[in-house]
């Protein structure tokens, strides 16, 4: 086979590699390894160290040990199916070489007696002796030198022969290009990294887990660089279409405000008219709007929509779940409907001929402002002038969901994105490049801190009474169970064996709301729990995100070590959003795990959604917060956004002039095309 000595070898197939046929290409195939620079970057997960000689008396039963013997006996069993075992001694004691199928003329050959040999393999333990089965390496002349003393271990061998494997591998290794370095002098410098075939020969050749998390941190960076490259360029290119300028007056956002039952806050205000100045100008809005959990997000977009619907568009706002876009539909008729603005609701679970209906609305404009779930980015959905996108709780849908509906709305479509999980800056930075942020930090006035105590399950009693004095003063409860998945399976027992426990106590005063009940049961329920039909509410987690009970002033969660962090944030803030002291009781059983009993420390110390995203990210890693976990999609294969965060910074500043230079990408095609099949699977486009 032709050397190549050229970069172009990276990109081949690895059908292209000598040993490489149909059933290991499929095979690797699946493991995302197509081309060749994906088989370098498919790093051992450890090494198999035989360089030290081990004593027959300290040997570990399961682990691979290199020992000097002698060779003093054989037991060759003259019966089928029944090993030949060779025994070997050294000055410490005995081990028994044990060979099954394995012809007793070779064994005499290549293990003589009195000889001394340096055998290596796995160490096992059988009729009180301690034995290796099938040895991987006998070297001859007791010469350890004879055999490889570290070897690479990949995750992928289980289903393929390791020797097979290996050798792929050193073919790779051995025909690895040079390639023009693409990091910035100074950061090569700053960061001491070595080239990047430097960094990839050893990371699969050396057993050392200091120098080898160093040579990492290059690959991490390369990781973040070619992401960074690949969300920016998008952007750029985004940015580059010109909307046309929205025009309107602030009739009807004045309507909507003087019919406001509170005063809006500085805040709210400011960042209103951040919004409103994006809308009038001709480059498109790309915008998260961030803030806590009750801090009053929804007003602020509704509002803005007013002013986009005043200029002729329509608007479509998607939330997470129904129940949620529901009691946002509903808001909004009230305070659009005086306006004349005719508002529509769009979910999976319409009726067939209800939802031909609001399409046909949509698409003929009958309809200006579109709230629904996410069958609002299905194909058969058209807008006649779609001008403003608004996402809420944008970290529960997957990417191609959201791409899909700013698909809709041409060039002219002003996106936001509005999340109650304030997401540190990295993730930030990572999943939209430079997106414009508003924070909203000011708590509506009056809004107390909510109290937050943990009580293990055995005194369900104590909560129990709590329940029956904050009923008496007319409060509501959320009584939170989650749903745990047991093999694949959810399980609702938990939920409906507690209902029947509590339903004894509180009889007509507490009602199911569970994940089987349809949208209009589900509607009904909730507007009996509006209208304090019932006090109590026990629920699934339905009610994580966004919904609003003025009322309600007590969460009981229980199995509280099952949620993470955020989530439990998010539960916690469905309650105290009216003017009354908001409570929150996790329940836990005993056996915590520690990171547990962390998770419920930080949320009795803090309310500041802020510092709990960041501790969420901490204790459970990137992929959860952001949801792309649920989407299928592994995030980074070497970087780490919560512990690389420098790296993140020195990845921007080297690609700051972005959008100045048109020969900018010659320089990193090479590092794009490396990570164009590794796991950054993500490509958020203009989202
Ligand atoms: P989130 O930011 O979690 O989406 P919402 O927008 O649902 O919060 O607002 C929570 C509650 O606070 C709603 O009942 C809303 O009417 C109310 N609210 C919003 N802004 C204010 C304000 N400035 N003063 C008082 N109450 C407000
Ligand atoms: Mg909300």
């Amino acid at each position: 086979m032709n050397i190549i000595k050229k970069k172009e070898f990276l990109f081949k197939k690895i059908s292209f590699l000598k040993g490489v046929g149909n059933k290991i290409e499929n095979y690797l195939k699946n493991k995302n390894i197509e081309k060749v620079s994906d088989l370098l970057l498919h790093l051992p997960y450890s090494f198999t160290d035989r360089s030290k000689v081990f004593n027959t008396n300290n040997l570990e039963v399961g682990t691979i040990a290199t020992l000097k013997i002698k060779i003093i006996k054989y037991n060759f069993p003259r019966k089928r199916n029944l090993p030949n075992t060779i025994v070997g001694e050294d000055k410490f004691g005995k081990v028994n070489l044990v060979y099954f199928n394995t012809n007793e003329f070779y064994l005499r050959r290549i293990l003589k007696i009195n000889s001394n040999v340096v055998v290596s393999g796995k160490v096992n333990y059988y009729n009180n002796k301690f034995q290796i089965v099938n040895p991987d390496y006998i070297s001859k002349d007791n010469d350890i030198n004879d055999f490889q003393k570290v070897t690479p271990k990949y995750s992928l061998t289980d289903g393929m022969n390791k020797k097979i494997y290996k050798k792929i591998i050193n073919q790779v290794l051995l025909q690895m290009p040079n390639l023009e370095e693409w990091i910035d002098k100074n950061i090569i410098q700053e960061e001491k990294f070595l080239s990047w075939k430097e960094t990839i020969s050893n990371l699969h050749e050396n057993n050392d887990e200091d120098l080898n998390r160093k040579l990492k941190r290059r690959l991490a960076y390369d990781e973040i660089l070619a992401h960074m490259i690949i969300i920016s360029k998008d952007r750029f290119f985004s940015k580059k279409l010109k909307k046309s300028k929205k025009d309107f007056t602030d009739e009807y956002q004045n309507i909507i405000i003087k019919n406001l039952d509170f005063k809006l806050t500085n805040n709210q205000n400011k960042i209103i008219d951040e919004i409103n100045i994006d809308l009038k100008s001709r480059n498109r809005m790309f915008r998260i709007l961030q803030g806590d959990v009750g801090s009053g997000k929804t007003i602020i977009s509704l509002i803005c929509a007013s002013n986009v619907i005043k200029s002729g568009y329509q608007c479509a706002l998607m939330a997470p779940t129904e129940i949620l876009a529901k009691q946002h539909y509903n808001l909004t008729k009230s305070l659009f409907n005086k306006i004349g603005i005719s508002v529509g609701f769009i979910s999976g679970n319409l009726a067939l001929k209800e939802k031909r209906e609001i399409i046909n609305k949509i698409s003929n404009g009958k309809i200006d402002f579109i709230i629904g779930t996410h069958s609002l980015f299905q194909k058969n959905v058209h807008f006649k002038k779609l001008g403003f996108v608004i996402i809420d709780e944008q970290h529960k849908f997957g990417v191609k969901q959201r791409m899909s509906l700013s698909k809709k709305g041409n060039n002219d479509c002003d996106i936001l994105l509005m999340s109650a999980t304030p997401i540190p800056r990295t993730m930030i930075l990572s999943a939209y490049g430079d997106i414009d942020v508003s924070k909203l930090t000011e708590k509506p006035k009056k809004r107390k801190d909510i109290l937050t105590y943990s009580k293990n399950e055995k005194n369900l009693n104590q909560v129990i009474n709590i329940i029956k004095k904050e009923t008496n003063l007319g409060n509501q409860i959320f009584w939170v169970c989650p749903l745990i998945e047991e093999s694949n399976i959810l399980d609702f027992s938990s939920v409906k064996k507690r209902y029947k426990h509590l339903e004894k106590i509180f009889k007509k005063n507490i009602t199911l709301l569970h994940g089987g009940l349809d949208l209009i049961e589900k509607d009904k329920l909730l507007n009996d729990f509006a209208n304090k039909k019932f006090n109590i509410l026990i629920s699934t987690t339905v009610i994580e995100v966004g919904v609003d009970f003025p009322d309600a002033n007590l969460i009981i969660i229980e199995n509280a070590d099952k949620f993470g962090l955020a989530q439990l944030h998010q539960l916690r803030g469905r309650v105290g959003r009216g003017n009354k002291q908001g409570i929150c009781i996790l329940i836990f059983k005993k056996n915590l795990t520690k990171n547990a009993i962390k998770r419920i420390k930080i949320l009795k110390e803090t309310t500041d959604g802020f510092k709990i995203a960041e501790e969420d990210l901490k204790l459970r890693g990137f992929g959860d917060i952001l949801g792309f976990k649920q989407s299928g999609n592994k995030y980074f294969k070497f970087a780490d956004p919560s512990s690389d965060q420098i790296l993140f910074e020195k990845a921007i500043m080297q690609i700051k002039d972005i959008k100045k230079d048109k020969k900018f990408f010659d320089k990193y095609k090479t590092l794009l095309r490396i990570f164009d099949k590794a796991e950054i699977s993500f490509n958020p486009e203009t989202f």
